[in-house]
């Protein structure tokens, strides 16, 4: 079998920015590019903050022409979900239903998903109306009222952030304290535009083509009220896609690749760039940078 110089797992903003280097150093890139190619991307409409594109871009046009870019220095794409992971002689072997492929590094770049309610008019306002990250979509709220659901860290940084922006917010939690840390806390709490609605939850997103109410319930009396709402971001936690590395790569107790500055995780020459390692930032610019950051890295790691 033929001993790669790299596989990059993962087809959206950090995987392509990785091909894209990893092609033009001549490594000649395998990219097992996933069954849902584009990631968060795919899931957005217009971009405004990804810098290059003055009038936005569609995420999906965005990822597109990312892995164009990737193709045209000659990166060796496979559109299909890698299945396993493995240590070999020499490098390391990683599977997927075209076959087994082997390199001396690995990028890992599968990216997370953002948890979600779950209830079933959801996706008819996905992005119409709900959100999960609001310093992607926070700004077409400008001076309406929205609402944060979540108790962490990234409920108190959604809420801050959409208070500069909207004229009013709502932090629903299912509990009546929050789990956040406790500076975080402190901030949302001083904040005089941001409400909170505690041991409470959204059972149903209601509109026409965009949200306009939703219908909350108290879930201790389970009295359920309906509230006029023009956004929603959820912020109940992100769910990173590292099932095939357990055990094998050093994740945090969340599930994310743990990777020091320069990209490399506990193993040498496997390296983690985008949302699979960054529970903080989660913007399109940032996992591009890290992708950019784990292919300099690579080249590195093979010229020894
Ligand atoms: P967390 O897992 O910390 O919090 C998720 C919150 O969502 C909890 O309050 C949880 O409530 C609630 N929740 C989960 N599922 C549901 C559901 N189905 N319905 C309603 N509520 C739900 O996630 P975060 O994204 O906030 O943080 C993840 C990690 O990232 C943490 O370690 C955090 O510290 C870190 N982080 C750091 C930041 C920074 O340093 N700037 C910024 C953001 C995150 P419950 O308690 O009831 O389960």
């Amino acid at each position: 079998m033929v001993m790669e110089q790299v596989i990059i797992i993962g087809g959206a903003c950090a995987g392509w920015t990785a091909a894209i280097y990893a092609a033009r150093a001549n490594l000649k890139p395998i990219i097992i590019s996933g069954n849902e190619e584009g990631g968060q991307l795919m899931l957005t409409t217009m971009v405004e903050n990804f810098p290059g594109f003055p009038e936005g871009i569609m995420g999906p046009e965005l990822m597109e022409r990312m892995k164009q870019q990737a193709k045209r220095f000659g990166a060796r794409i496979y559109p299909e979900d890698a299945t396993s992971f493995s240590s070999v002689k020499g490098g390391y072997a990683v599977k997927s239903p075209s076959g087994t492929f082997q390199a001396k590094s690995i990028i890992i770049a599968t990216g997370a998903r953002a948890r979600t309610l779950g209830i079933p008019s959801e996706k008819k306002f996905w992005a119409k109306g709900v959100h999960t990250c609001a310093t992607c979509d926070g700004f077409f709220y400008s001076n309406k009222k929205v609402m944060v659901i979540g108790g962490g860290d990234s409920a108190c940084e959604e809420a801050s952030f959409l208070s500069n922006v909207a004229k009013q917010v709502v932090i629903v939690h299912r509990r009546d304290t929050m789990n956040a840390s406790k500076v975080m806390q402190d901030r949302v709490k001083r904040n005089k535009k941001i409400t909170f609605l505690w041991n409470s939850t959204i059972t149903e997103f209601k509109g026409k083509d965009l949200l306009h109410s939703v219908v909350l319930e108290d879930l201790v009396t389970r009295k359920k009220t309906e509230q006029s709402m023009d956004g929603v971001f959820l912020a109940i936690g992100h769910i990173p896609n590292t099932s095939i590395f357990t055990g094998k790569v050093e994740l945090n107790e969340h599930g994310f690749l743990v990777v020091d500055r320069r990209m490399h995780t506990n193993l040498p020459g496997v390296f983690g760039a985008g949302d699979v390692q960054d529970f903080i930032y989660r913007q399109a610019i940032t996992a591009a940078g890290t992708g950019c950051q784990a292919a300099l890295e690579v080249e590195r790691y093979l010229q020894g």
